[in-house]
């Protein structure tokens, strides 16, 4: 698809235009941010950055293995706006919606601004069961995206957390600072302080995605004392070469934040064009070990169909002849397609 550089109106009136593309964002969210168009090459068909925020006819085809709830989050969710999955942490959902739409989330179609975020009455409720469960360790703020909160009412969840005594370490799952950088205001980053140990994990892609206003976001957090780590998926046409890789990872620690998890793609409704087979993403991620500095090197991680959580492909006794063991010791077919 072609795109205008700074011209996000333009790109999404190109898009409604378009008979295909409205059948996709009348079942998929669409939204670029500014900063995100900057960094896309108009010339360039392949853009690695507009491949992954920009609607392509290819997610029209949903195949057999692609399920709505590809990570299975609804089987473990004990109360609206949790998923409780392990057994000393657990994703807190304030909201569904986020500054960009990325086309291979894997919570595509739980994700836009139709969804609501949770009401107060939700929110405390699921507070209340973080409060009265003790084997909570770590809460993890994912959605949607948690940083297009207000810091005021970032403010009021996290005062909630801190007065939970076993609640020792509060994370957080964004993409705001790599595609909305400008939404990372001191006062957003105050709203975050807190006496335990707070993370922020975010999500790139792409080297090419790390501009001067995304460093100044980052920066903005590890001054106030934040550790960053980052999470990427492997994606087909994005970054399914080991120099691409590369350079995200070099790139990421040189501006001290820590590659933690490279996931191979979810079974995410309409994504088929940006998966790659397991072996292939061993084979990439296996050439990268001892090359590259290890702290540059995150895990390479399969999120189990189904709700039994993840596990690394790198590590004997997890994945094999398309058949996945779960952390339980349980055994899941995992075909190829
Ligand atoms: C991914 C995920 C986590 C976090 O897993 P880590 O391996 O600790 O990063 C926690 N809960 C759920 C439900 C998850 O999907
Ligand atoms: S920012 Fe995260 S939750 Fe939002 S669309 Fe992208 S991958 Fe999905």
């Amino acid at each position: 698809m072609k795109v205008c550089r700074n011209s996000k109106d333009t790109a999404l009136e190109m898009i409604a235009n378009d008979p295909q593309m409205r059948a996709i964002t009348e079942r998929y969210s669409v939204a670029v941010t500014e900063e995100v168009m900057e960094v896309i090459n108009p010339g360039d068909p392949h853009d690695p950055v507009a491949r992954q925020y920009m609607p392509s006819v290819e997610e029209l085809k949903t195949t057999p293995r692609e399920l709505a709830d590809p990570i299975g989050d609804e089987a473990h969710s004990p109360v609206k706006g949790i998923v409780h999955r392990y057994p000393d942490r657990v994703l807190l959902k304030p909201v569904h919606v986020c500054s960009v739409y990325c086309r291979f989330c894997f919570r595509r179609e739980k994700v836009g601004p139709g969804s609501e975020a949770l009401s107060q009455p939700e929110l405390e409720a699921a507070l209340d069961y973080i409060r009265t469960t003790p084997a909570i360790w770590e809460v993890i703020f994912s959605g949607g995206d948690p940083l297009v909160l207000s810091p005021r009412r970032l403010t009021m969840i996290m005062q909630e957390l801190n007065n939970i005594p076993h609640v020792k370490v509060i994370r957080f799952h964004t993409r705001v600072p790599i595609a909305d950088p400008t939404r990372v205001t001191p006062e957003l980053v105050a709203a975050l302080a807190s006496e335990k140990a707070v993370y922020v994990v975010v999500h790139c892609n792409h080297a090419n995605e790390l501009s001067d206003k995304v460093r100044a976001a980052t920066q903005l957090l590890i001054k106030a004392g934040i550790p960053l780590l980052s999470q990427s998926v492997l994606l087909r046409g994005v970054n399914d070469k080991p120099e691409t890789l590369e350079k995200l990872f070099r790139t990421l620690v040189e501006m001290r934040i820590k590659p933690y998890y490279l996931h191979h793609p979810d079974l995410a409704p309409g994504t088929s064009h940006f998966r790659l087979p397991v072996a292939e993403g061993q084979t990439l991620v296996k050439s990268l070990q001892g090359k590259v500095s290890g702290i540059a090197l995150p895990k390479y991680m399969l999120d189990i169909p189904g709700g039994h959580g993840k596990v690394p492909l790198m590590e004997a006794g997890y994945y094999e002849d398309e058949a996945v063991t779960d952390y339980k010791g349980r055994t899941h077919d995992y075909p190829e397609e």
